[in-house]
């Protein structure tokens, strides 16, 4: 019997899985607690190395321009307005993929739309969440599967994939000493609002300081009647966090007046915060938290994989990019070795080092930390950057940071594909 791959979590890190696994031939069940699918959250990046990945599943770049736009630029501008640094991003800067800002929810759609029509609606069971799991002597695993309804059920898999995100069940079970969630003192409003996008059209711009910032960049082309965009912002301002976090969620809706007094004299000839900021139709409250990195992703048969394994500070724009990177090794791993615990092992010994290093960097403010170092050599106010961080300097900063997040260009250029065209699950995938 070809017993499937049960997969916890139908966000963009269990899709891009079950996209995978359907393309190499291995069934798999998308075990996923909410009831219905809809398009939440908003601005999200998928660098070069993801759009590369979703290529190779057959995620069209055409597809990608009605979810989002090809980022053009990355820059960090001090509170005087003055550049700390840029560089152009995707195809601009010599990968050969681009680098896409997209919805996140629309793109979410757009991967549960493709699993939908290619393995069927069957292959994704709503309103069902996995509690937790047991290992069987014959090398298979039983996801503890509970309903909407309060029923439970038992899904015997050849294996398990824990993409259920920071708060997983599965990675709770495999690491029940693990500490809480780890939350540094910032807390991020989103939000996104229609207006004219600035610099290139397509400029991620990080403002401020690393105390107080303004992240903000176009998720959509521009009307063509209006000339405005979809501009996802995030205003961050970190704050003392000894007490800990003091409301009950990590994630609720908050009217403007509740954060806006932070942002009140951000106002340039060029930008225009608190405006940006007032036409929101919608905004959510995040504390910036993630999870301390554990020694193994893998436990037997099962595997964490996306937030659950990795959740990350944001700094890096590069969370669901790791995700999807994530599903594509694994996909290579079952390739090679089948559906197997031995699959699994090979995936954590690619994976779980280096990205557990990211997460700590990204603690570190990740591709930010510019802004560290301008406020510790300056106060954040500057006529000239080079006075304060010489050139050379800001380049090494940044080509180390892409060299940690896998998305170095020439050896992301050079790189084979990561699952070859064609490829199908080893042998040993049957039990
Ligand atoms: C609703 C939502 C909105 C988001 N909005 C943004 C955003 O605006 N910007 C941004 O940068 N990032 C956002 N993120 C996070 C971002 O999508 C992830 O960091 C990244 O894509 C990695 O994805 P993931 O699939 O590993 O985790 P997630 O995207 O968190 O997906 C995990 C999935 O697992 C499901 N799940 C949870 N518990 C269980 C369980 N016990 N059993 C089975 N399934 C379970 C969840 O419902 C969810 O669908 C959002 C995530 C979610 C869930």
């Amino acid at each position: 019997m070809q017993r499937p791959v049960i997969i916890a979590g139908g966000g963009i890190g269990g899709l891009a899985t079950a996209l995978t696994l359907h393309q190499i031939g291995v069934p798999c069940i998308v075990f996923e607690p909410a009831r219905e699918m809809r398009p939440l959250g908003v601005g999200i990046n998928m660098q070069p190395n993801a759009v590369r990945e979703l290529g190779d599943l057959g995620v069209t770049e055409e597809e990608l321009d009605r979810v989002g736009l090809p980022a053009k630029e990355w820059a960090l501008v001090g509170l005087n307005g003055n550049d700390i640094y840029s560089e152009t991003r995707g195809r601009l800067a010599g990968y050969k993929w681009p680098q896409y800002a997209v919805h996140r929810g629309e793109f979410h759609m757009l991967l549960y739309r493709k699993l939908v029509e290619r393995a069927g609606a069957e292959s994704v069971r709503l309103g069902e969440r996995v509690s937790g799991y047991r290992k069987n002597r014959d090398g298979s695993v039983s996801a503890l599967v509970e309903r909407a309804d309060g029923s439970t059920s038992e899904a015997n898999g050849a294996l398990l994939i824990g993409a259920d995100g920071i708060h997983s069940a599965v990675r709770a079970q495999m690491h029940p000493a693990q500490p809480p969630i780890h939350w540094g003192g910032a807390v991020m409003w989103r939000g996104t609002s229609w207006a004219k996008p600035i610099r290139s059209g397509s400029s991620f711009v990080g403002l401020g300081t690393h105390r107080q910032r303004m992240v903000f960049y176009p998720i959509s082309h521009p009307d063509p009647k209006t000339g405005l965009s979809m501009i996802n912002w995030i205003a961050e301002v970190t704050m003392d966090n000894q007490q800990g976090w003091k409301h009950s969620g990590w994630f609720r809706e908050v009217p403007t007046r509740e954060f806006a007094h932070h942002f009140r004299d951000w106002i340039w000839d060029w930008l225009d915060v608190p405006a940006l900021i007032g036409k929101a139709d919608t905004v959510f409250e995040n504390p910036m938290i993630d999870r301390d990195p554990v020694p193994t992703w893998q436990d037997g048969p099962v595997a964490l994989l996306g937030d659950a394994a990795h959740a990350m500070y944001p700094t890096g724009s590069n969370g669901g990019s790791q995700a999807i990177v994530d599903a594509r090794v694994l996909g290579a791993a079952i390739v090679e070795h089948g559906a197997s615990a031995r699959a699994l092992a090979d995936y954590d010994a690619k994976l779980c080092g280096p990205v557990s290093q990211l997460v700590l960097r990204n603690r570190g403010a990740g591709p930010f930390g510019l802004l560290n170092l301008v406020d510790q050599r300056c106060g954040g106010t500057f006529e000239n950057i080079d006075d304060v961080i010489p050139a050379a300097e800001r380049a090494e900063f940044m080509a180390a940071y892409k060299r940690a997040a896998g998305f170095a260009i020439e050896s992301l250029n050079k790189a084979p594909r990561t699952i070859a065209e064609g490829a199908r699950a080893g042998k040993s995938y049957a039990f």
